[in-house]
């Protein structure tokens, strides 16, 4: 039976032997294999790439490789099977799906500046990174694929330009009040702040015919030419010609391939108008040419033009952006090990392509999943078998919008949903020297518990942990501005650091259909950058394999301590016989999220009646969880788990371990209903796909999450407290719903 098989398992023993294996030569090694070749999401290279991590499933988890490659159409009855049948499979099974996303690749593109008849060209930027040959990659690859914004709207745009700083909806009232009309102009934003798509829907919103979003050196912190640092590959600085590409859908309306909202998007399936893209073209450009254009909005310098005061440059710009738009196969590629108990999976996902090589985004991540791998092989060979189901995937096409993890998602939102305990995410694992996590609550005492138990990946005084507040090398002043969002980054990353420091999940990566649409509890990690750190050439074809190994992880400690955080999450989440769900730390954090809500805007009173009513709902809410504090009086059914759990196996009839084993199974499964109490299946008023009201990604950030967003935009956003009234009655709604689900 389940329980006795696990008992020749010592967990400390399969933990060390687990944390033995992760190494940094091999991470190195891997990185080098995946980083030194463009593979942007559709293309050849990522169809190979794809049967690459194939073949690494196979290999490690033992799946007898087949003559052809098993790579199934989604929707058809091999690729249903594939993971419909996770719940009688006897041996891991590895195989790819393919899907059918709208998607696009660039075409011509240009940017100039017309005299002031209009008739000809003063100047045209050059649209390039500059392709050093001392980062030997990043030169061959240069032309690669073209600068240019992943899902943008093909066009042409003429107008004035008019700066609007990070282009945050506050950014856009403040220009708006001092007069601007943006009516007709051409909008040009800094990258930061918020996610580069919700940048373009304010400016197509407000009328803008056409929108440029440049890197800014401010946003460098103290790495900067300014500061006396060379530009890469010379030295750390950013180098001027270096683009950040990337998609600008409308994230925050809803994710994944945008004709199929809500559906998998099958190569036959209906499609609709796609609502989540923009419809005013757009370009990402370098500093080097953004210099240009703010001269031409101030008359005199780049300086003077960066205050917000909503003016127009006197000349017109041309903004040319030409894209091949198509339906394009996608592959995700997937490995299911059986556990003991067939109705409960813990997935581990991390995206595979990159806009260029992607040394940081996403290799370092594939990496250290790599020796998450090898590390459960060498598991498996010494005869473990994993208590629950472990899916592994390797999504494609994050980078134009979670494509690959949202078309499967919605593929299988009821399997994910009677099966999937928890959702693991890999992203970028290093790009700079700061650790962070962040996830659902009731998973922030294993996130941290875990990476007390992993080694500093330098100092072996310390642990993981402490690498929250590890800095960069690089020493230097920084902009005023900057130090004030910065500390306040800093400041909101570590919210209730005192007690356990993890702050929730927004958006931008591949954990979001399955946290805030099927509300299946979910984490992401990595090491990123600080103002001390090399700023991260990011989505540029200088986020390549050299500046990784110079600045990101040297030595590749780093990759390797991510694999074995992740990788002791995994087992303890998969092993454990109680789910280790805090529960309890959920409804404090509940309980914070009522105290900080909302963080602007004015409280109605009848708003402010309905935020009370469900503060009091809260303790009442805990306590039919867990029962009170006193053990002595703990609820009958938990006494009895914690028996099952702690106690000498009992001794007898085969009945009674089944018994217990569905005693088990059905404390879990309300551990599980926790997050999905959250699902309300009419959604988030608006943007219905996003379904989960305790947290979603920010309407207007996109990567910042909002916390009871429904009640907290209706009030900050829409200023309507008889709509924040309702949205306060449905989440109660839900919070009763669910203390009745998890009450026994
Ligand atoms: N992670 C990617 C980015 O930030 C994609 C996010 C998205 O489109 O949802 O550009
Ligand atoms: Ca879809
Ligand atoms: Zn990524
Ligand atoms: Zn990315």
């Amino acid at each position: 039976s389940a329980l006795s098989s696990l008992r020749k398992w010592d967990d400390a023993q399969k933990e060390e032997t687990y944390l033995s294996i992760p190494d940094p030569a091999s991470a190195l090694l891997a990185s080098r294999e995946y980083a030194t070749h463009p593979h942007i999401a559709g293309s050849t290279e990522d169809f190979n790439d794809a049967k690459v991590i194939l073949k690494l499933f196979e290999k490690h988890f033992g799946v007898q490789p087949t003559l052809d490659p098993p790579v199934f159409p989604a929707g058809s009855p091999e690729s249903r099977a594939a993971t419909l049948g996770i719940n009688k499979l006897r041996r891991p099974k590895a195989w790819i799906d393919i899907y059918y996303p709208v998607m696009n690749t660039p075409l011509d593109r240009s940017l100039s500046i017309l005299s002031a008849d209009g008739q000809e060209v003063e100047w045209e930027a050059d649209l390039v990174e500059d392709g050093d040959p001392r980062d030997p990659e990043a030169a061959e690859y240069r032309n690669a694929v073209p600068t240019f914004h992943g899902l943008s709207a093909d066009g042409v745009a003429e107008g004035q330009l008019v700066y609007v700083n990070y282009g945050r909806k506050e950014d856009y009232d403040e220009v708006v009040a001092k007069g601007a009309n943006l009516t007709g102009k051409i909008v040009l934003a800094r990258y930061g702040e918020n996610f580069r798509g919700l940048k373009i829907k304010r400016a197509e919103e407000l009328g803008a015919a056409g929108v440029l979003i440049y890197s800014d050196p401010r946003d460098d912190g103290a790495v900067t030419v300014a500061n006396g640092y060379e530009p890469y590959p010379a030295g750390p600085a950013r180098n001027p010609t270096a683009v950040q590409r990337g998609s600008v859908q409308y994230l925050s309306l809803y994710p994944g391939d945008p004709t199929t909202p809500g559906l998998p998007a099958y190569a036959n399936a209906n499609r609709t108008e796609g609502e989540n893209i923009p419809k005013i073209p757009s370009l990402p450009i370098s500093w080097a040419n953004a210099q240009r254009l703010l001269e031409e909005i101030s008359g005199t310098d780049a300086q003077s033009a960066l205050v917000l005061d909503g003016r127009a440059s006197e000349s017109k710009v041309k903004l040319v952006n030409h894209v091949n738009t198509r339906v394009m196969p996608i592959w995700n590629t997937m490995a299911a090990i059986p556990g003991h108990i067939k109705n409960e999976t813990v997935i581990i996902g991390c995206h595979r392509d990159a806009w260029v090589m992607g040394a940081a985004d996403p290799t370092s991540g594939t990496v250290s999943i790599h020796e998450v791998v090898k590390g459960f092989s060498s598991l498996l060979k010494s005869g473990w078998k994993p208590l629950r189901n472990v899916l592994f995937a390797s999504w494609d096409a994050e980078e134009y919008g979670l494509i690959g993890s949202t078309e499967w998602a919605e593929d299988f939102p009821d399997w994910i949903t009677d099966n999937v305990v928890t959702y693991i995410n890999l992203d970028v694992s290093v790009s700079g020297s700061r650790w962070g996590a962040r996830g659902s609550p009731s998973l922030a005492h294993l996130i941290r518990a875990a990476a007390l138990d992993v080694p500093h990946p330098t100092d072996p005084t310390r642990t993981l942990w402490d690498a929250r507040e590890d800095d960069g090398p690089f020493d230097g002043a920084l902009d005023a501005e900057f130090e004030k969002t910065y500390a306040a980054r800093v400041n909101e990353s570590n919210v209730g650091k005192e007690e356990v420091g993890i702050p929730p999940l927004g958006s931008g990566s591949d954990f979001t259909p399955f946290l805030q649409r099927l509300g299946v509890a979910s984490l992401d990690q990595g090491f990123g950058g600080t103002a001390h750190d090399a700023p991260y050439h990011y989505h540029s074809i200088y986020d390549s394999q050299r500046w990784q190994e110079t600045y990101a992880d040297p030595g590749f400690l780093r990759h390797v301590a991510v694999a074995k955080h992740l990788g002791l999450v995994a087992l303890r989440l998969i092993d454990a016989i109680i789910l280790p769900l805090n529960t309890t730390h959920y409804s404090l954090e509940l309980d914070d999220y009522l105290a900080n809500e909302p963080r602007a805007g004015r409280r109605e009173e009848e708003a402010e009646r309905k935020f009370k009513e469900l503060l009091h709902k809260i303790p009442r809410w805990y306590v039919s969880v867990l029962g009170s504090e006193d053990s002595s009086r703990l609820p009958e059914w938990l006494r009895r788990l914690l028996e099952v759990v702690y106690g000498p196996l009992p001794k007898g009839p085969v009945r009674r371990f089944i018994k217990a084993a569905q005693r088990v199974q059905r404390a879990n499964a309300k551990l599980v209903a926790f997050e999905r109490g959250f699902i309300s299946e009419e959604g988030i008023e608006g943007r219905e796909w996003y379904r989960h009201l305790g947290v979603a990604p920010g309407k207007w950030l996109g990567y910042g999450a909002t916390t009871l967003p429904s009640v907290t935009e209706a009030l900050t956003f829409e200023k309507n407290a008889t709509l924040a009234e309702q949205e306060a009655s449905r989440v109660a709604a839900l919070l009763d719903k669910l203390t009745e689900t998890i009450k026994v």
